[in-house]
Formats: structure tokens, C-alpha cells, sequence
């Protein structure tokens, strides 16, 4: 098991576009698994690479008791939408109402190479786009109407981690002694988080 530090909103590395992965070795086989195992610990639904620090197109879900992953993901959206709460990891501790398509339907590959599609609807189609924008330097906030938007950054403005010295603003892990640290529950949202 190897927990990585979830890099935050305001880290460039947020921002970056990824680049496709070119090289299906040991090495991708290692970030699948340690995004599988951070997105466990957090917990969240979705995790993407660049939310770890590696700036390659691979993100990994767990939705609905099932733990995936995919490789340079391929989107096709449907015109139908969601209407429903969404969060990330990447920031902290708020969720906003986010206008999603409703089905997904995904290509891409395993970390072995090998073609996958993913269909799926509701949270998974969520998470799914969530993690394709992670990919392209695309924030949920991002993607929220223009009210909700400015609440969104006022709260992220307003939070405790934002700002916070890198040391804690990095830290995957509570700090008992500290108040800067990620609360131990999720208010009542588990695996909101993206
Ligand atoms: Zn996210």
C-alpha cells in the first residue's frame, strides 16, 4: 500500500493537462495502484493522476462497490443530464450541485494495454467526467453556473487548507495536535469526493 499526498486546489499541477500514457510498464502498473490505494484511504469515488503529482491520463473509481481503473480515457457523453451534488478531494470538505451528463460511455485502456470500455450512469458517469476534466486541468468548480461558482471559490478562499503551508497542505493524513487537518468524517457525504 503506498497512500500519496492529494495535491490541492491551488497547485499548479491541478492546472497542467496530462499526457497520454505511451508506456504500459511496471512503472503505470505502480500509479494504478497507488491512486487506487490513496482514492481507498481518503475515501473518494475517483481519483486522477495529476491529483498525486504525476501528470499522465490515468484516473481510478470506486462506485457502487467496485474498484476500477482507466488509460487515456476517450468520452462519449450523453445529451440527458444529472442534476446532484459533487465534490473533489483536491477540495476539501465542500460539495456543490454540479450539471453533469447523465450516461458516459468510456474507452480507453487497462494498465496492461489492453482496450476497455466503460458504461456507466448516475455516480460512476459523474466520477468518470470528473477525472477525464482532472486530465485536461479542469476543476469541478469549473463547471458549476455562475452563482454557485463564486460561493464555491469564496468557501475555498474561506477554508482552512487553502493557503496552508505545504507541509500540512499536502499531508493525505490527520494531524491529532493540529487544526488545519481534514476533519475525520466526511459530514454526512461519504465518497462525494473526486
Ligand atoms: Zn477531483
Amino acid at each position: 500500500m503506498s497512500v500519496q499526498p492529494i495535491r490541492l486546489f491551488g497547485d499548479p499541477v491541478l492546472r497542467t493537462p496530462a499526457a497520454p500514457v505511451t508506456d504500459f510498464d511496471a512503472e503505470l502498473r505502480k500509479l494504478v495502484q497507488d491512486l487506487t490505494d490513496t482514492m481507498l484511504e481518503a475515501p473518494g469515488a475517483g481519483l486522477a493522476a495529476p491529483q498525486i503529482g504525476v501528470g499522465l491520463r490515468v484516473f481510478t473509481w470506486y462506485v457502487d462497490g467496485e474498484v476500477g481503473h482507466l488509460v487515456n480515457p476517450d468520452l462519449s457523453l450523453s445529451e440527458e443530464t444529472q442534476d446532484g451534488e459533487e465534490g473533489c478531494l483536491s477540495i476539501p470538505d465542500l460539495v456543490f450541485d454540479c450539471r453533469r451528463a447523465l450516461r458516459v460511455v468510456a474507452r480507453g485502456f487497462d494498465m496492461h494495454g489492453e482496450p476497455v470500455t466503460i458504461e456507466g450512469s448516475d455516480l460512476l458517469a459523474r466520477a468518470v467526467q470528473h477525472e477525464t476534466d482532472h486530465l485536461d486541468g479542469v476543476l469541478f468548480v469549473e463547471r458549476l453556473d455562475a452563482e454557485t461558482r463564486k460561493l464555491a471559490m469564496k468557501a475555498i478562499r474561506e477554508s482552512d487548507w487553502f493557503g496552508a503551508p505545504p507541509a500540512l497542505k499536502v499531508s493525505p493524513h490527520p494531524l491529532p495536535t493540529s487544526g488545519l487537518t481534514r476533519p475525520a468524517g466526511t459530514g454526512g457525504l461519504p465518497r462525494l469526493g473526486l
